[in-house]
């Protein structure tokens, strides 16, 4: 089956990493869900996978950001009447929102699941209030805590925090205890990124500046080793290279783009994927919701050339600990790839970086690979367009 994904570009404020289409301009939120209500009806034909009573099926939606929560309790149900008028959204999909801590009350709370949200993930980010006010959150760490217990009081069996290491100045042992506190909360599913310095942002001038220094590789290999070492001693499985999760409890939305599966993205800068093209919105909210009113919206389209698909199957398989099917690869693009990605992955086989699963048949990251993934995966990807 097949997923949805809903841009909502709305942020109270920016963090000094953010590098995602995002405004501040709370003002058009309206208009802009009336425009999302147009594009899920305009483009109800998009994907091509299962149907159910002239519908086609899906089995999660995800609304991202932006600040999902920054919408109204009104705009979030119409967006979701909407989606459940034009699709067969199955019984048991997985329904998704990020929110951010502050805005997580137990009026909204109660909300998000009367109008179907059954997983939240929230941006947490770390529980050290000296870091979240230096990347421009707005929640405590108290805070961040306490939203957990709310979610989970309200009735949310499946959440999902992410979190950040590598900050400036950052130990191993203030990372630990951010592990540690996450642990403790009793969720599901944690994701964990470095911080990245991402060109445009606030961040990256500060760095360019002077003002602050990236943490130091071998730290920061150590705080990624450690994170293993302690969320798969606390029973999570470490799914994909920077998600973990209780059994059951992986992320089945993010796991259908790891795994090729088509899926339509609604909003402004939104992507779509139909399993031979991209395409994607613009990242300009007048564009937008101009384009949606007028019926003249402009959309950028990319089809994917056989050896482009070959390597996103290579990269978005390795990020995961199922890895590459061999056997798909093979009935997708014939044994001639297979043979290349063989042949380019012997060596690394040979060094224990990589290796073979027969059950079934694939090839994977082993945990010492994980820590070279990315010059593995450019190795074994074609250069060719
Ligand atoms: S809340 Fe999220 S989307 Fe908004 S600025 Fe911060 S990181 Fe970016």
């Amino acid at each position: 089956m097949a997923g949805v994904y809903v841009h909502i570009p709305f942020c109270k404020s920016r963090c000094i990493y953010c590098d995602f289409f995002s405004t501040t301009s709370l003002e058009e939120r309206t208009r802009y869900v009336n425009a999302l209500c147009k594009e899920i009806e305009a483009r109800r034909d998009y994907l091509h996978t299962s149907k159910q009573n002239g519908k086609v099926s899906i089995d999660t939606i995800y609304f991202g950001g932006g600040t999902p929560t920054q919408l109204s309790a009104d705009d979030i149900k119409n967006v979701m009447e909407c989606l459940h008028r034009i699709y067969d959204v199955s019984r048991e999909a997985e329904i998704t929102i990020e929110g951010n801590p502050d805005d997580l009350n137990r009026r909204m709370l109660d909300n998000l699941l009367k109008v179907g949200f059954n997983r939240l993930s929230m941006g947490i980010q770390t529980f050290s209030d000296e870091r979240l006010r230096f990347l421009c959150r707005r929640h405590t760490a108290e805070a961040a805590a306490h939203a957990v217990e709310e979610a989970k009081r309200a009735g949310f069996g499946n959440i999902s925090i992410d979190l950040m290491y590598g900050f400036p100045n950052e130990t191993l042992s203030e990372w630990e205890n951010d592990v540690s506190v996450a642990i403790g909360l009793g969720i599901q599913h944690i994701s964990a990124y470095s911080l990245m310095y991402e060109e445009g942002t606030a961040l990256y001038r500060m760095r360019e500046e002077g003002k602050v220094e990236e943490v130091d590789e071998e730290l920061s290999l150590s705080m990624y080793e450690m994170l293993m070492d302690k969320l798969e001693d606390a029973g999570f499985e470490h799914y994909e290279i920077s998600n973990f999760s209780r059994p059951g409890f992986r992320s089945r939305h993010n796991s259908s783009y790891w795994n090729g599966i088509p899926y339509i993205g609604v909003g402004a800068a939104a992507h779509s994927f139909d399993g031979k093209s991209r395409q994607w919105n613009p990242s300009s909210l007048s564009c937008y919701i101009t384009g949606m009113e007028g019926g003249t919206l402009s959309v950028e389209k990319e089809e994917l050339s056989e050896w482009q698909r070959y390597d996103e199957c290579i990269m978005t398989g390795l990020r995961t600990s199922d890895g590459v099917n061999l056997d798909a690869l093979r009935q997708m693009f014939g044994n001639e790839r297979l043979r290349y990605c063989m042949d380019c992955a012997e060596k690394y086989i040979h060094d224990g970086l990589l290796e073979i699963i027969s059950s079934p048949y694939s090839l994977r990251l082993t945990r010492k690979g994980i820590f070279v993934s990315d010059s593995i995966m450019a190795e074994l990807m074609s250069d060719e367009d």
